[in-house]
């Protein structure tokens, strides 16, 4: 089993124990509702006929439909895509949107695709898993190496097959077909919302040196806000380079250089040669107040989990932190705002969409930021103080696990078992 559902899995026995769980409820929340396998031909530029393997994992739809992205990549598992599903249920639950987890996948590294070959791709996978989705039962969203243009094939090739146009089958797609004001940013600005939310009682956000690990969707628009709030982002990397000034970069220049096709790397070697170019597993280890992993699973692990000197981590990625790593950190009280809360702002924003298009509304983005605001508040807050009796200590991720996984039997218990 691989160590991403290895890890999913130990939390919800941890979260179970605490809840008293029966041992069948237990063995129904470690269950997959729907577990879809294809392989499926696609017509290539050169005429020739190529087979990809594609995956839709359904979790548990107790609260509601199931929400979670559809990944392309070279690595897609069976194993992640179970475990991600798992993710997006207890997500969900945490933030209380009315939806259940579900995660997908193909095959394929999208970057040695044409855009034409995409296409190909995108609309048979969609038509392979029809029968699973839809804006009632099942809807997909971006994740790794997709994006709001396959969200439109993907809302085009559903809507054809059932003779008119329905925008809710999938969220993050283009805002010229319903997709939402804020949607974009909506990860980043989620962790921006919960770090405040953190340091409400202590002070703010003013002045607090932040490493960040990434810088794309997530860590991209997470480090500017967080610059433009106020803090001093002294390390940032991407997966090329890794920079830090002991004064705060300018991440705004930044991110606007990247924003327009530019790289980390040529911002620094153009604007910024000030900024010292570090190992890549400084950021990891940064002296800061805030340390913000925001680019892929497992990067603190058991090997360097001792050398993180940031008493806080705010988890902007999913499943950055091994479980090694997790109770080294525990034991150092180092405090971690885990995963299922820190970046649950995307699939809020995609709830508002999914609500806009049942709805045929358009909200501003003032709305959506203010209504997102809200949610990430209330969830934090209620991670932040409801405990279980017999775990009066238990971490932040423990206690968001123990929230989410209560909801969800709560659903289980009031819908009872059909028939
Ligand atoms: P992205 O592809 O836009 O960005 C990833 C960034 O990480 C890039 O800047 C890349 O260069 C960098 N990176 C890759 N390897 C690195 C390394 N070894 N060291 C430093 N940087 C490295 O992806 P994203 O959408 O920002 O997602 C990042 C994480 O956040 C993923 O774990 C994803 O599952 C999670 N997430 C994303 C969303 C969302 O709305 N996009 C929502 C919830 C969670």
């Amino acid at each position: 089993m691989e160590a991403i559902l290895t890890g999913a899995l130990t939390q919800l026995h941890e979260a179970a124990d605490q809840l008293q769980l029966r041992d069948e409820m237990r063995e129904y929340l470690t269950s997959f509702k729907t577990v879809f396998q294809t392989q499926f031909p696609v017509e290539m530029d050169d005429g020739s006929l190529k087979m990809f393997e594609g995956l839709r994992v359904l979790h548990n739809v107790a609260r509601g439909p199931s929400k979670g992205g559809i990944r392309y990549s070279a690595h897609v598992s069976l194993d992640e895509v179970k475990a991600l599903a798992m993710l997006m249920t207890w997500k969900c639950a945490v933030v209380d949107v009315p939806f259940g987890g579900a995660k997908g996948g193909v095959t394929v590294d999208p970057a040695a695709l044409s855009s034409n070959e995409l296409q190909n791709l995108t609309r048979r996978f969609t038509s392979e898993i029809i029968p699973i989705i839809g804006p009632d039962k099942d809807i997909p969203a971006p994740d790794m190496g997709t994006n709001p243009q396959i969200m439109a094939w993907m809302m085009d090739t559903y809507s054809m097959t059932q003779g008119y146009t329905i925008p809710g089958v999938v969220t993050g797609k283009p805002i010229a077909l319903g997709g939402s004001e804020g949607r974009f940013e909506a990860t980043g600005r989620g962790i921006l919302y919960v770090i405040q939310e953190h340091l409400r009682a202590e002070g703010g956000i003013q002045g607090r040196t932040v490493a960040v690990q990434g810088f794309g969707n997530v860590g991209g628009v997470a480090a500017r806000l967080i610059h433009e709030a106020g803090a001093k982002v002294t390390y940032l990397s991407d997966k090329d380079i890794a920079l830090h000034h002991r004064d705060g970069i300018d991440v705004t220049a930044a991110y606007a250089f990247v924003a327009k096709g530019g790289t980390l790397t040529g911002w620094h070697d153009l604007f910024a040669r000030d900024v010292e170019v570090v190992a890549g597993a400084d950021v990891l280890a940064a002296e800061v107040d805030i340390l913000i992993p925001a680019a892929l699973e497992s990067v603190l692990t058991e090997a360097n989990a001792a050398a993180v000197r940031a008493p806080l981590i705010i988890e902007a990625a999913n499943g950055p932190t091994t479980v090694e790593a997790d109770a080294i950190l525990r034991e150092r009280s180092v405090v971690v705002v885990p995963d299922i809360l820190a970046n649950a702002g995307g699939v809020t924003v995609s709830y508002f969409e999914w609500v806009q298009a049942r709805q045929f509304q358009r909200w501003s983005e003032q709305r959506v930021n203010q209504e997102l605001q809200s949610i990430m508040a209330k969830a934090y807050q209620t991670i932040a103080t409801r405990r279980p009796v017999n775990a009066p200590n238990c971490t932040l991720r423990q206690a968001a696990n123990w929230v989410a996984i209560e909801r969800v039997v709560e659903a289980v218990n009031l819908r009872g078992i059909y028939p």
